[in-house]
């Protein structure tokens, strides 16, 4: 990598989500002076956190994975991750729940065989053999592959022989279920695209190595709270000597000539200059929303406003004022139909209303009381619903869906939690467009299907312009903390190679 030594090549970063904080921390490390400027008025973008009295709410992503991706963030500064955050393994990695009120807790290959055994004992060994079949997989996806640039469509050539002898073509339901045939069990190893906003029937079976990524460095809880991530990672980037502007929500890309970058304009009219601009905003709104209307192709528009967007989610962050210690940190919820329930999130974009949906819910405090106060506990339940192509009126519907989530939890989940409702945030996809500018409400970026993936992704430098760059879960490798952490490392190399 080259050092800059001129200290005033200037590079803003739009936005401070995970990706835009580990690429101003990578290019501060290069030697430029980087200005983050976020839209709202906290750090973290999804990963913000909301407080409320001593309830504090992570609000976006809990299960961390790959901390090697963290630790390499503090040693570009010389420093060790140990010294600022304390990771905790958590055990099993999530606790899934059946329609039939059992459950199986998900965690290493040989308690996942223990519990499988327990459920059915032909499917322990086609766990075993898919286990195994993993395995190329994670080495091309993740090791060889996730930070490469795809910026040439020779390079996707290349790899597509292995991607298709790989099974890329599959979706991630067909590949579990050629291995496993309890119908349980294809849910509890198919959910993962679910995490990163994608239809397991749909997305590409590439991303079995997310099973894989877990088996290889397990999954993590940051004490305090992935809101304490965030922290240290913008208190890294200060130390380093990087400079954050909060509530300066990006208008427009400037440029000084038809394709060259020279800065942006802010929504109060106040202009900054320089040459890099890496936007870490949804790369749809960067497109469509950032770019002066003349710069842009109907082609290029065309193809952001129809391309296939993530599922939305709704969220309610509540908290309690009693303890309900039977819960684990990650709790997966599985309702009575799988297949059928994606199919409405993902295809007909309708809103569940019968009340047998899935869900995720977090309870942080039963691991870490540093986030409630001492009688209570502090959850959030995330229910996959349709992006904002639904014609779904969240004024209208927020409420009464609400009420059956919190109706659904009291009943099987949290007795009396009514009567104990100490707090309670409610997000719906709405919001998150008009929050975070989610394009679409589409919380997870761009679908992770074969056909937007690698060469098909956006790329980490918009190649029709000279200095505007890309970094998060909607261009390469994707979502979720390790895909953001990779694409930062991505787009930084290509700005420091381009500067070779
Ligand atoms: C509810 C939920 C749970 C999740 N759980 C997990 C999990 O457990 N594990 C995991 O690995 N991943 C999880 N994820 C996915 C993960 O959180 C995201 O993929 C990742 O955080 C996205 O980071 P990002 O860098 O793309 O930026 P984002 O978080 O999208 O942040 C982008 C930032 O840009 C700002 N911005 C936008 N436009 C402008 C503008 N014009 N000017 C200035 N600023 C602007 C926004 O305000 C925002 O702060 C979860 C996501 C959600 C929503």
């Amino acid at each position: 990598m080259i050092h800059i030594q001129n200290h005033e090549k200037r590079v803003i970063v739009i936005g401070a989500g995970l990706g835009g904080l580990a690429a101003a921390i990578r290019m501060q490390a290069l030697g430029y002076k980087v200005s983050i400027l976020e839209k709202t008025d906290r750090l973290g973008g999804k990963a913000s956190v909301f407080k409320k009295g001593n309830y504090i709410f992570d609000g976006g992503p809990t299960a961390v994975t790959a901390p090697y991706l963290i630790e390499e963030l503090f040693s570009l500064n010389n420093e060790k991750m140990s010294n600022f955050l304390e990771l905790k393994p958590v055990k099993p990695y999530f606790r899934i729940y059946f329609n039939d009120g059992s459950h199986f807790d998900y965690s290493t290959i040989e308690e996942n065989i223990q519990q499988i055994k327990a459920i059915d004992s032909n499917d322990a060994e086609g766990y075993k053999k898919m286990i195994k079949s993993i395995e190329p997989i994670f080495q091309k996806g993740f090791m060889e592959l996730s930070d490469k640039s795809f910026e040439s469509f020779w390079s996707m050539l290349k790899i597509a022989p292995a991607l298709l002898k790989l099974g890329a073509y599959k979706s991630v339901y067909s590949y579990v279920s050629k291995y496993i045939k309890s119908d349980k069990l294809r849910m509890v190893f198919s959910y993962h695209p679910l995490l990163i906003g994608g239809n397991p029937f749909k997305i590409t079976a590439i991303y079995m190595l997310i099973q894989a990524v877990e088996k290889e460095w397990g999954v993590w809880f940051v004490r305090g709270g992935t809101g304490k991530l965030v922290e240290e990672l913008a208190a890294l980037f200060i130390r380093m000597g990087g400079n954050i502007q909060l509530n300066s929500e990006v208008k427009e890309v400037l440029f000084s000539t038809k394709k060259k970058v020279s800065g942006v304009i802010l929504q109060n009219g106040k202009i900054l200059n320089s040459n890099i601009v890496i936007s870490n905003a949804p790369v749809a709104t960067t497109y469509l929303k950032l770019i002066p209307k003349a710069k842009k192709t109907r082609i290029r528009e065309f193809k952001y406003r129809h391309s296939i967007y993530s599922m939305s989610v709704f969220m309610i962050y509540f908290g309690t004022n009693r303890l309900y210690p039977d819960l684990h940190l990650h709790n997966i919820i599985l309702g009575k139909r799988y297949k059928g329930l994606i199919d409405e999130i993902f295809n007909k974009k309708q809103l569940n209303q019968q009340g047998d949906f899935s869900a995720y819910l977090y309870v942080p405090s039963r691991i870490d009381r540093s986030l409630a106060p001492p009688e209570g506990e502090t959850f959030y339940i995330l229910v996959p619903v349709p992006n904002q192509d639904s014609n779904i009126n969240w004024e209208e519907e927020k409420i009464p869906f609400r009420n059956l989530i919190m109706g659904f939890l009291e009943k099987n989940f949290l007795p009396n939690l009514s009567k104990h409702l100490a707090t309670e945030k409610i997000l719906t996809p709405k919001d998150f467009e008009e929050r975070y500018l989610d394009y679409k409400g589409a919380v997870f970026s761009l679908a992770p299907t074969f056909t937007q993936s690698a060469f098909f992704r956006p790329h980490n430098r918009f190649e029709d312009f000279t200095g505007l760059y890309i970094v998060g879960a909607g261009t390469h490798p994707g979502g979720g903390i390790p895909g953001v952490f990779s694409s930062a490392k991505l787009t930084t190399d290509i700005i420091s190679n381009l500067k070779k």
